[in-house]
């Protein structure tokens, strides 16, 4: 059998630019061919076993050519795999798209293309520029700035373009900037035409410079801008001073460090993100369900023993509830069961399930909630509590003074994991680093195993914000300095305050 190719466009990097065309192949795929342009976070679109070739600029390998690339397409295609082809932009803006789509055709391979956002139009718009304007260009064309201007029979008609078209968008063209002015200027374009570079654009290290034709050569090099950037030519360049936007957003231009576990890092990565800022995922812990299940197995055996059920949090009750399903037991199993949890997001993955909390401090700590639920335990009262391996002994010891029975049984463990250490070590002494978050006492204890010499040798420290009190309580005993916690020990509120904390600059 025969497979497919789709040579689907990746979009100029923003995550969210991508098609939904585009995420439905990945999610299909068996095959996905892949470049330095392409966002990387797109491939966890990808289902497990997916066959990854990346065929992107490596500084110490040797690079596959178009013909490589053509040849492993068709081969792909050949062994009846459902193949992306994922390119940055848009296939069919000078992205060989069209080559690679004669190949497959010459070969029989059925193919499609996936149009993506292309850098030439969305670069500018994410540095405020509109590539046409009422006022200022009815026209725009999208250049390669690769082809040398200094060659003898150049494809492209310079003297048309310097007068033609109103705004230029040149790609490929950083390392013959100064040729292209020149000939620009040469060919009659005025020497005061507004002129822009936006490197990496749509990414939260997106940099944009701007000038003239007479100085952008000078800025370019002053301030260090190089590949992959676009080169804007024309009027439109100056609607950059009122209509720039993406770099306002608050925490545009922060790196942050996210140490959560893999699995749990996605809703504070999505929130920095959308607030501008760069989050570096790097897991000091990794959750496991526990292995042996005799405990919390004979407690959904009996749960009519118990009068309340608590959680201090949402892993607890992630892992608990698919215990109760395997079982083959549901929801209906805990009807008789008064329900405590720790905080909002414990009370909304329980919510989740189909229940409602009876009981939540007005703190989110295990303390306030063990002294929450004091006020309405008696010794007549038996409390099961699936918590993970290292949760707090205050909470269990406060429950305990107020005569009840505690069932407290491990349902999860956290283990340090310590992968990505080189690269933040770098990060780290290069100055990389804005702000590094803690979301519990394990994600600190596991930073200061893997870094925490390398921290304490620094001079300027990032600025560290805790999620809570705990948290903070046992990063101070480990000397770090907390420069942030909010008042609700919850990922959003950790977000506000970082927006404030580090907006402000
Ligand atoms: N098919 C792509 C272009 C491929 S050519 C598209 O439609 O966008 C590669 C060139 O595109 C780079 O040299 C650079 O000029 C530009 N480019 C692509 N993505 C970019 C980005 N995020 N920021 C700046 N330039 C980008």
């Amino acid at each position: 059998m025969i497979g497919k190719v789709a040579l689907v466009g990746a979009g100029p990097g923003d995550y969210g630019l991508f098609t939904l065309r585009g995420k439905e192949l990945l999610q299909e795929a068996d095959a996905v061919v892949y470049d330095r342009l392409a966002n990387p976070r797109l491939l966890e679109f990808c289902k497990d076993g997916v066959e990854l070739h990346y065929v992107g600029k490596m500084p110490d390998r040797h690079t596959l050519t178009q013909d490589e690339i053509n040849a492993l397409l068709v081969k792909l295609g050949k062994e009846g795999k459902k193949v992306v082809r994922l390119k940055g932009g848009d296939p069919f803006v000078f992205g060989r798209g069209g080559e690679e789509a004669e190949e497959l055709i010459q070969h029989g391979i059925p193919w499609e293309v996936v149009p993506g956002v292309t850098s030439a139009i969305s670069g500018p718009a994410y540095a405020g520029i509109p590539v046409t304007h009422r006022e200022l260009a009815s026209s725009f064309a999208v250049i390669t700035g690769h082809e040398e201007p200094g060659k003898e029979a150049s494809a492209i008609n310079w003297a048309s373009l310097a007068t033609g078209p109103d705004t230029l968008i040149f790609l490929m063209g950083v390392g013959n900037l100064g040729l292209i002015v020149e000939k620009l200027v040469e060919h009659g374009k005025p020497l005061d035409t507004p002129v822009a570079l936006i490197q990496w654009a749509t990414r939260p290290n997106q940099r944009a410079v701007s000038g003239t034709l007479k100085d952008i050569v000078e800025v370019v090099e002053r301030e260090g801008i190089t590949s992959p950037a676009i080169i804007l030519v024309g009027k439109v360049v100056s609607l950059r001073d009122t209509l720039k936007w993406f770099e306002n957003r608050p925490l545009f231009g922060n790196k942050i460090l996210v140490t959560r576990a893999r699995s749990q890092a996605s809703d504070l990565t999505e929130l920095i993100t959308k607030a501008g800022g760069e989050a570096i995922e790097f897991p000091t812990i990794e959750v496991s369900p526990v292995s042996d299940w005799k405990e919390i197995d004979q407690a959904i055996n009996k749960l009519d023993l118990y009068t309340w059920l608590i959680f201090t949090s949402a892993n607890a009750v992630e892992y608990f509830f698919e215990r109760l399903y395997t079982k083959g037991y549901d929801v209906r199993h805990l009807a008789g069961l008064k329900v405590g949890v720790v905080g909002r997001a414990t009370r909304d993955s329980l919510l989740s399930k189909g229940i409602i909390a009876d009981v939540m401090p007005e703190f989110y700590t295990g303390e306030a909630l063990a002294k929450e639920l004091a006020k309405k335990l008696s010794n007549s009262d038996r409390i099961l509590f699936p918590r993970s391996e290292i949760a707090d002994k205050l909470t269990v010891k406060f429950l305990a003074e107020t005569g009840a029975i505690i069932d407290d049984y491990t349902i999860y463990t956290t283990t340090p994991v310590a992968e990505g250490v080189d690269e933040v070590d770098t990060l780290l002494k290069n100055d990389k680093i804005d702000c590094i978050t803690f979301t519990s006492s394990s994600t600190v204890e596991n930073f200061h195993t893997a870094l925490g010499s390398v921290w304490n040798s620094l001079d300027e420290k990032p600025l560290v914000a805790c999620i809570g009190p705990k948290t903070a309580a046992r990063a101070t005993e480990l000397g770090y300095a907390i420069d942030y916690m909010p008042n609700e020990a919850t990922i959003a509120a950790l977000v506000e305050g970082l927006k404030e904390k580090l907006g402000g600059e």
